[in-house]
C-alpha cells in the first residue's frame, strides 16, 4: 500500500519540482483522516449565545490538539471558544525571510442537516453513472445536475449514506491542512517558512470567527481552505446590505373603519410588486448581484419586509440601493396615507477591496494549483466568508478549494483525488511563499 502511495505522489508532482519525486507519504492519507474526523459529530447551532454553539465542537478540537503536538506542531492550544491554534516552524536557513502563512479551517457542520453517526461510503473506482446513496435511495447524485463526476472515473468517490450530511464541509479542509503538515515533517526537504494553523467553530452559524485571536494567530496573511472544487479560488465575496422598509397604516374596528382605517398591507403589496424580475435570486447566477425580498409582516397597522442586497461591486449595490429607494416613492405616491420608511445597513464588503492590495495571494495560490497539475480558476462566492471577516481585520484572507461538492445537504461528496490534489496544492503553496521570500 504504500510504494503505491509513492508513486502516486511521484507522479501528481511536476518535473519542476524534480526533489520532491522521493516524496514520503505521510503517516496517514488525507483520506484516511477524513474518514476518521467525519465520524465526530461537530454539527453547530442556530441561535446560541454561547461560543462554541454546541459543546461537541470540543470533541473534535481537543483531537486535533493533540495529533498537532504529535506532528511537532508548537504552542498548540485550544482557546475557550473551542479554537484550536498551533504553529508549524519553518525550515529555512533564515525563517524571518518568509511571511507566516496562515492556514484555516472551520470544525462545525451545517445545522441543515444531522451530522451524528456519519456513515461514510467509499465507491471505489467509480465507474460513472448516478450514485443512489444506500440507506435512503431517494437521495441521489445524479450526473445531471452534478457534471463534475464526468471527469471523476477511476476516482474513490466518498459519500454519506443519504441519512446525514458527510461532513466534507469542513473536515475535507481540516484533513487536508492536517495531511500537508504530516508530509511536512515526513519530508524535511521541503521547504517553507512558519505556518500558522487554526480550526475555528460555529462558521456555519456566523459566531466563531468574532472570537479569533489575529494577533495570537501570528499570521501576516492567511488562507480558508473551505472552498469546492479543485482548482477554484476565491478573493471575493459580495459585499452586502440589508433594508428594512416600513408601512404605517391606521387600524380601527372594521365596524366603524369607513373614511378611517389606512390599511399598510396594501401599500406593501404593491411595493413587493415593484421588484424587478431580473435582479432576483431566482433569475441571477455568477457575478450578477440581487434583491431579495426575504421576510416581512402583514398588518394593518404595520407592515414591514426586510430585504437583502447583494452585489459584487460597491457601485452595483448602490445603484440597487437607489432602485429600492425609488420603489419607495412609487409607491408612497400611490398610498399617500401610509408613512412609508426605508432604513439600510451594511453587512459585510467584498474582500476583493482589501485583496486587491495584496495579489500574490491570489497569484501564488494559482501557480500552487498549476504545480499540482490543476487548472486554477478565480471564483467569486455569492455569499460571505470567515476569510472576508478576517479579511477587514487586518488579515488578508482568500478562500482555496478542497475538492468537496454539494455543502450543506445529504449529497454532499468528495473523493480520494481530491483530498490528495487539495492536499499538494497546499504543499506547493508554502514553498512558493518560501521561494519568493517576503
Ligand atoms: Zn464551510
Amino acid at each position: 500500500m504504500k510504494a503505491i502511495i509513492v508513486l502516486a505522489l511521484a507522479l501528481t508532482f511536476t518535473p519542476a519540482a524534480s526533489a520532491q519525486n522521493q516524496l514520503k507519504p505521510p503517516t496517514e492519507t488525507a483520506m484516511e483522516r477524513f474518514l476518521r474526523y467525519v465520524k465526530i459529530d461537530t454539527q453547530s447551532a442556530e441561535d446560541q449565545t454561547t461560543v462554541p454553539s454546541t459543546k461537541k465542537q470540543f470533541d473534535l478540537a481537543r483531537l486535533l490538539e493533540k495529533e498537532l503536538k504529535e506532528l511537532g506542531a508548537e504552542n498548540v492550544r485550544v482557546s475557550e471558544y473551542s479554537i484550536v491554534y498551533a504553529m508549524v516552524p519553518g525550515n529555512l536557513a533564515d525563517n524571518s525571510k518568509a511571511p507566516v502563512i496562515g492556514l484555516i479551517a472551520h470544525m462545525d457542520t451545517s445545522p441543515a442537516v444531522s451530522g451524528a453517526n456519519v456513515n461514510a461510503i467509499i465507491h471505489k473506482n467509480y465507474r460513472g453513472g448516478d450514485i443512489i446513496l444506500p440507506n435512503d435511495k431517494t437521495q441521489v447524485i445524479s450526473v445531471a445536475k452534478n457534471p463534475i463526476l464526468k471527469e471523476m472515473i477511476g476516482d474513490d468517490i466518498i459519500t454519506a449514506d443519504g441519512t446525514t450530511l458527510l461532513g466534507s464541509d469542513d473536515k475535507s479542509g481540516i484533513a487536508e491542512i492536517m495531511t500537508m503538515i504530516d508530509t511536512l515533517r515526513q519530508n524535511p526537504q521541503i521547504k517553507h517558512g512558519p505556518l500558522a494553523i487554526a480550526f475555528t467553530p460555529d462558521e456555519e452559524v456566523g459566531g466563531g470567527i468574532e472570537k479569533f485571536d489575529i494577533k495570537g494567530f501570528g499570521a501576516q496573511f492567511a488562507y480558508t481552505v473551505d472552498g469546492e472544487e479543485l482548482g477554484e479560488i476565491s478573493n471575493e465575496t459580495w459585499s452586502a446590505r440589508t433594508a428594512t422598509v416600513t408601512f404605517k397604516g391606521k387600524s380601527t374596528h372594521p365596524g366603524t373603519a369607513k373614511g378611517i382605517m389606512v390599511n399598510a398591507m396594501y401599500a406593501l403589496a404593491d411595493y413587493l410588486a415593484r421588484f424587478p424580475q431580473n435582479m432576483l435570486p431566482e433569475t441571477t447566477a455568477g457575478r450578477v448581484g440581487f434583491v431579495h425580498p426575504y421576510t416581512g409582516v402583514a398588518d394593518v397597522e404595520e407592515s414591514n419586509v426586510k430585504v437583502l442586497l447583494r452585489d459584487f461591486d460597491l457601485s452595483g449595490l448602490d445603484a440597487k440601493e437607489k432602485t429600492l429607494r425609488q420603489m419607495v416613492r412609487l409607491t408612497q405616491r400611490r398610498f399617500p396615507k401610509v408613512k412609508i420608511s426605508i432604513e439600510v445597513k451594511e453587512n459585510y464588503k467584498n474582500m476583493k477591496e482589501v485583496l486587491k492590495n495584496y495579489p500574490q495571494l491570489t497569484e501564488n495560490a494559482m501557480e500552487a494549483a498549476r504545480r499540482a497539475g490543476l487548472t486554477p480558476k478565480i471564483k467569486p462566492i455569492r455569499g460571505g466568508t470567515d476569510g472576508s471577516r478576517l479579511t477587514f481585520q487586518g488579515l488578508p484572507c482568500p478562500n482555496l478549494f478542497t475538492g468537496g461538492q454539494n455543502f450543506h445537504g445529504k449529497l454532499e461528496f468528495n473523493s480520494r483525488r481530491g483530498l490528495e490534489k487539495s492536499t499538494e496544492t497546499l504543499l506547493h503553496l508554502v514553498q512558493i511563499f518560501a521561494e519568493k521570500g517576503k
